[in-house]
């Protein structure tokens, strides 16, 4: 990979909700209204807010379909937005898992460049409740990131953070493949 581009990764070890990003990436479900893991640890983190500007996101279009992304506010968050995105359920990975976990990721970068994000924090979208196996998740990931940085400026820095040690040795594999 081009040096710039491997400068535009970073990988990082913790609670998401602490990380300085300009955004954080929520895994969240497509009722839009909280839940369990990451979600439930962004809302608590960033306060009310957020959960009011995701119950305007649903009355206008009810909700957020798998592999879509939405913005909030950051609330509380020392991240000025929150981009909530839907990770696809692990069915044994014939229901277009891969191609909807990879639309979360290049969907969100998306919405980021449109805001002119400069950094944004993702967790491990799906590998969680939604039983993502992780090798796999990883892989989506950092090929889906490095492809849209590859295509555009904004946003300048992708912070990949992990929550758990396996994670956190499947993206340094993952991002060694690519240097
Ligand atoms: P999903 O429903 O998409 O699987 P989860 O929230 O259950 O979402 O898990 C997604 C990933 O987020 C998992 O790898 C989990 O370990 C991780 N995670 C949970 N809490 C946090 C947190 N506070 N910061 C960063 N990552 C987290």
């Amino acid at each position: 990979m081009p040096d710039t581009l491997a400068h535009r990764l970073q990988l990082l070890q913790g609670d998401i909700t602490k990380v300085q990003a300009d955004a954080l990436v929520n895994a969240a479900n497509s009722s839009l209204l909280g839940g369990g893991g990451v979600d439930g640890a962004i809302h608590r983190a960033g306060g009310p807010a957020i959960l009011e500007d995701c119950r305007k996101i649903v009355a206008r279009q009810g909700g957020c379909n798998t592999g879509e992304a939405v913005i909030t506010t950051g609330g509380n968050l020392p991240a000025k937005h929150v981009i909530h995105t839907v990770g696809p359920v692990w069915n044994g990975g014939h229901r277009r898992e891969p191609e909807l976990l990879a639309n979360c990721y290049h969907n969100s970068l998306q919405l980021a460049q449109e805001h002119g994000i400069r950094t944004i924090a993702f967790p491990n979208i799906s590998t969680g409740i939604y039983g993502y196996p992780k090798d796999k998740a990883a892989n989506v990931a950092v090929q889906t990131v490095r492809a849209f940085l590859a295509q555009h400026q904004l946003p300048a820095q992708v912070i990949f953070v992990v929550f758990d040690a396996e994670n956190l040795r499947l993206y340094e594999e993952q991002l060694t493949n690519l240097s």
